[in-house]
């Protein structure tokens, strides 16, 4: 039993109005929106502060498991209502305390964002207090916690947000349909409809009654807004021990590389059955010459500015293709994994790709190309395991490096201008006993199933050695 969850990023749509955008006026109100809830919230930190014995109030109540009467500390539904009795203005609590008196500071306030603020200022009080209570302990002189601060995005919880899918606009692509949320437009509060892009994997969950969809945070940028929605499914998957007792299991072996991005190889009864490859149509290369500028607006401005961020589109850009890169991998590895229900998923515990020599455009390439492989990982995981499926690391010894067919160890290489050149990071790999000869990466891919089920080359994992005292 799991659960699994993805959150998506839908963006609003504030382009021009005449191309289906929202006004411009609008993106003021989603401002001023989060301008009041923070101000509401500091509100509520501060009042949290000023109240921190409650905060850590232990409360009585009866186990009906155990049949006796317990403690434990107080839950933040019931300081929320405790909050709201002291602060709100109510029929049955008609007199707040005069200097925490929410409805006269904040008129017309609605009752659900309210509530979400009071959650998110009890969130950060309580982080707050326990971190300074570490600090008092550790005696410390130095590096005293601040005040918590205010700000957070805000969360839209469902009688301040809609979200009508039925009215959405088949014709276009990507799929827009209108969001309705209830935001502050500076004098009042108002329900207001933004354009939002859909994506087709957010709408085929939306549909899906397996998946439940929780409150969004509305997420506001320099130049773009977003919805970030988390949808959740509780997930059974087996257990790879009862799994590997299957004696026809199967299991989709999966080797990371630079350019081909991912090597799939399905095994069952000791052959493979399909294999994959997902090349990464010259990411690498493109990747390099934006790394390569970069480093040259770099070389030419000199000495970095502490605390400034130079050349942020094009880091951006580079963090946009490896996400989608990640993202299209994995749906790739996914893809292959719901032909087979019930087997397991096998990735390499990842090696790291060295850094070292070459340029400095280089280096930074090898370390995206890392970043890309550990997001590719991450990325087919939690797809994967949204089907049922699990995931397994297999110890990486020797898989680059042995036969896959025989187990001996071998060598690669690869051909230039029709000559066999012996390479250490060589394309073919061929083996000395066998005369076996492959792809490297499909080599190693072959060989993560032989890790898995322990043949050969297998070792169990070296403990990492004692901490110097
Ligand atoms: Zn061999």
């Amino acid at each position: 039993m799991g659960q699994a969850s993805r959150t998506t990023k839908l963006l609003l749509d504030l382009d021009d109005r005449a191309e289906g955008g929202a006004n411009t006026g609008k993106r003021a109100y989603l401002e001023e929106t989060a301008k009041l809830l923070d101000k509401a919230r500091a509100f509520y930190v501060a009042f949290f502060l000023a109240h921190p014995d409650k905060l850590a109030e232990r409360v009585k109540y009866f186990s009906e498991r155990l049949q006796e009467e317990r403690e434990r500390l107080i839950s933040p539904n019931e300081l929320l209502t405790w909050a709201e009795t002291l602060t709100v203005e109510t029929s049955a609590h008609p007199h707040p305390l005069p200097s925490y008196n929410f409805s006269e500071r904040f008129p017309n306030f609605p009752f659900i964002y309210r509530r979400s603020v009071i959650k998110d200022a009890i969130g950060k009080v309580r982080s707050h207090l326990s971190n300074l209570a570490n600090w008092n302990a550790s005696g410390k002189k130095k590096g005293q916690p601040g005040s918590p601060g205010a700000s957070n995005h805000p969360t839209l919880y469902d009688e301040a947000f809609c979200l009508d899918l039925d009215g959405t606009d088949l014709q276009t692509s990507p799929r827009t349909c209108f969001a309705r949320l209830k935001i502050y437009t500076g004098a009042a509060w108002e329900w207001h409809n933004y354009p939002v892009k859909l994506s087709r994997y957010f709408e085929a969950r939306w549909c899906d009654p397996a998946w439940e969809g929780q409150s969004p945070k509305l997420i506001l940028r320099k130049k773009s807004a977003a919805l970030h929605f988390p949808q959740v499914k509780s997930v059974e998957a087996k257990k790879v021990k009862e799994s590997k007792e299957d004696p026809h299991l199967v299991t989709v072996g999966v080797d990371l590389n630079v350019k081909n991005l991912a090597v799939i190889t399905v095994r069952q009864d000791g052959a493979i059955i399909e294999t994959v490859f997902a090349r990464d149509h010259g990411l690498d290369q493109h990747r390099y010459g934006y790394l390569k500028r970069i480093a040259k607006k770099q070389w030419q401005s000199g000495k970095p500015v502490k605390g400034e961020h130079s050349n942020q589109q094009l880091w951006r850009h580079i963090d946009h293709l490896n996400e989608d890169a990640a993202h299209q991998v994995a749906r790739i590895i996914a893809n292959v994994c719901a032909k087979y229900p019930c087997c397991v998923l096998l990735f390499e515990r990842l090696r790291k790709i060295r850094t070292k020599g070459g340029s400095k455009s280089r280096r930074m390439n090898r370390k995206r190309a890392n970043q890309l492989r550990g997001k590719i990982n991450q990325f087919s995981r939690e797809k994967a395991f949204a089907q049922g499926i699990c995931t397994v690391e297999v110890n990486p010894h020797g898989t680059s490096q042995y036969c896959s067919r025989c187990g001996a160890k071998g060598e690669r290489f690869s051909y230039r201008d029709g000559k066999r050149i012996q390479q250490k990071w060589g394309k073919l790999f061929a083996c000395p006993l066998c005369h076996y000869e492959a792809n490297a990466d499909f080599n190693a891919s072959v060989n993560v199933h032989r890790s898995f089920y322990r043949e050969w080359h297998w070792q169990p994992r070296k403990k990492p050695p004692p901490k110097a005292a």
